[in-house]
This record gives structure tokens, sequence and C-alpha cells, in this order.
């Protein structure tokens, strides 16, 4: 048996004109890439790879690439590509890019605090039971998810704190434009 990686990939340009300061950027290169990876048994692994790539391509070319145009062309760029809104001028960031959404990140947090309590937990039963390695790796725990906490909180300071500053921004400005796209000949890259 041996594991097999297959990537697809499509790359697509994108410019846009910026909402603060009224300049246009450069073409700038955006990739939808998706990997897939599979077993094969040595003396049918070749057929099995032809026919696993095939299937996976042609997913990948007849409706994820179409899915993803037909989604930014509708202005919704929630896509599974970063798009970086951020003017290479003045340095502000337009209204249309997709900030972090506060909501995986209060997901992520009270994880953390389930997490946190449950090392807690860990750590009680072990001091309890009067083992020291216990003990000791319940602590560790505790002490683990507790930093995970801490991580997860100041991720969302940092979140909060981007998208006022943003929010600031566009309330200086009334102009609203919407990057314009470049899509190419579909052509699949295999590895
Ligand atoms: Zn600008």
């Amino acid at each position: 048996m041996a594991t097999h990686k297959l990537t697809a990939a499509y790359g697509f340009q994108y410019r846009f004109k910026c909402e603060h300061c009224g300049q246009t950027t450069e073409w700038l290169s955006a990739m939808l890439s998706e990997e897939k990876e599979y077993q094969s048994v040595p003396l049918e692994g070749k057929e099995l790879r032809l026919a696993a790539g095939k299937e996976f391509l042609a997913e990948f070319v007849e409706k994820k690439v179409p899915a993803l145009r037909e989604k930014v062309e509708a202005g919704d760029y929630t896509i599974p590509v970063e798009l970086d809104g951020k003017c290479p001028f003045c340095k502000k960031q337009q209204s249309w890019e997709k900030v972090s959404g506060t909501g995986s990140i209060l997901f992520a947090i009270a994880l953390c605090v389930i997490l946190a309590f449950v090392g807690r937990g860990i750590f009680i039963s072990g001091a309890e039971a009067g083992n020291g390695h216990r003990q000791l790796a319940g602590l560790i725990v505790g002490i683990s998810f507790a930093l995970g906490g801490l991580v997860s909180v100041i991720v969302l300071i940092l979140a909060v704190v981007k998208k006022a500053a943003i929010q600031r921004d566009m309330e200086k400005t009334t102009v609203r434009n919407k990057p314009e796209f470049n899509w190419p000949e579909i052509e699949p890259v295999k590895e």
C-alpha cells in the first residue's frame, strides 16, 4: 500500500481600485487548490491512480472552479482563496475584503474554555488519587489548555481591533468598489 497525493490547482488574477486613495493595483495572483490523498496497492496502483486522478480533476475543473467564479462574480468573496484587500499604496483595507469571522474565533475560545475545565478536572482527579505522575500530567494538560485559551483571546482582540480600524476607515469614504477578475482558460496542474 502506498499513499499518493494529487494536487489540482487553478490560478487566476485580480486587481482593485482602492476605495481610499483611488489608485489601481497591479494584477495580483490567487490560486484555488485542492489536494487528495489515496491509497493504492502495488499491482493495480497505476490504474487506480489514473482512475482516482481523472475523477478528482474532472470534479475540480467542472464543478469547483465554475462554482468559485460564479460566487465571486455574484460579489461573494467568502471563498477558500485568500484575496488580499490591503491597498499597496495607502495600506488601507477594502470594504469587500473578508475579515476573519469573529464567530469561528468565539467558537475556538469556547472550545478552549471547555478544554481548560477538562484539563483542570484531570488535574484535580490526579491530585485526589495522590499519584505524582498523574498530578504532573494533569498540570501540564491544564497549563496547555490555559495557554490555548490565552492565545485565542489575543487572536480575538487582534481581530476586533483590525475590524474596528477597517470600519473607521470605511466611515471616512463612501466609495465602494469591487475587485476586477481575470479568469484564464482552465488548465489544471497535476502532481
Ligand atoms: Zn489606497
